[in-house]
């Protein structure tokens, strides 16, 4: 299989033509970025990690059902993906509120939603990714309704897998953004998740101490985003080092007021 020429460049990732017919290269790049490319920065080693956590996630995903884009991850920082036409929208999915739903409605940040909370965004930077509606994506033909009936079917499967695994190693799912893309070739318009699952794309909150590992290190400024990141990593078993084995933590007993005996 041999690299081609670069098709598309986004913020975080390249994508290469190749030789094999219906598929591309994704490569990922250390760059990061925030509030609609205003803040930039390179942080050294983010591509390599993103491609190790999203080849992680996506696997697993698709052996619960899930069908992707991923075919195989082919060195440190590319992966052999499917090619497929991108809709132009961006799902994201929510379990706590923060980020821009709480500047956008005045909700108390950290408010746990009673259901998760499915919201649409065009996918467009120059107009920094505005939310959208149902209606406007069957008005403007960005998807079909029966195809948006699917995502939100597969959304909440991998909502509910992805807070299962990350609960497993001491993370709470906050929120995160998926992207889906129809089959190139195909016939029957299949629709399969495509992008990348990774600490870019995802809230990730430590269970105990809500310690951020994830992007909002960068959006915030608050520092150590390659040990955040590696911490991810080490969780889910994809780095293999002695700091993996976290010591375990039990609650503290809570005082208990004994009544006066009369
Ligand atoms: P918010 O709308 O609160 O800024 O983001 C909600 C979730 O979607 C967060 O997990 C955030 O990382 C993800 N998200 C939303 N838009 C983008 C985007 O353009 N790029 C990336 N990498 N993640 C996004």
């Amino acid at each position: 299989m041999k690299k081609g020429k670069k098709l598309y460049e986004g913020k975080a990732k390249i994508i290469y033509a190749c030789s094999e017919k219906n598929y591309v290269i994704q490569h990922f790049k250390d760059d990061a970025t925030a509030f609609n490319n205003q803040k930039k920065s390179i942080i050294e080693g983010k591509g390599i990690l993103n491609n190790r956590i999203s080849e992680h996630i996506l696997t697993y995903l698709s052996q619960v059902g899930i069908k992707n884009h991923l075919v195989k991850r082919i060195n440190m920082r590319e992966q052999l993906i499917q090619h497929v036409n991108i809709i132009p929208i961006e799902f994201i999915v929510r379990n706590i509120a923060t980020g821009s739903l709480t500047k956008r409605l005045g909700i108390e940040d950290g408010t746990v939603l009673d259901e998760p909370l499915i919201e649409y965004c065009l996918k467009d930077d120059g107009l920094g990714d505005p939310l959208i509606s149902k209606e406007h994506i069957f008005t403007f033909k960005w998807a079909t309704k029966k195809e948006i009936e699917k995502i939100d079917k597969q959304l909440h499967r991998i909502n509910d897998f992805l807070v299962g695994l990350f609960r497993g190693v001491g993370i709470k799912l906050v929120d995160f953004k998926v992207e889906f893309g129809r089959l190139k070739n195909n016939n029957k318009n299949e629709i399969i998740l495509a992008d990348e699952i990774s600490p870019d794309t995802c809230r990730l909150w430590d269970m105990d101490t809500e310690k951020k590992l994830d992007k909002d290190r960068f959006r915030k400024n608050l520092g150590n985003l390659i040990e955040a990141y590696q911490d991810v990593a080490r969780r889910l078993g994809i780095l293999h080092e002695q700091s993996n084995i976290r010591p375990l933590k039990f609650p503290k007993p809570k005082a208990v007021k004994l009544k006066k005996n009369k």
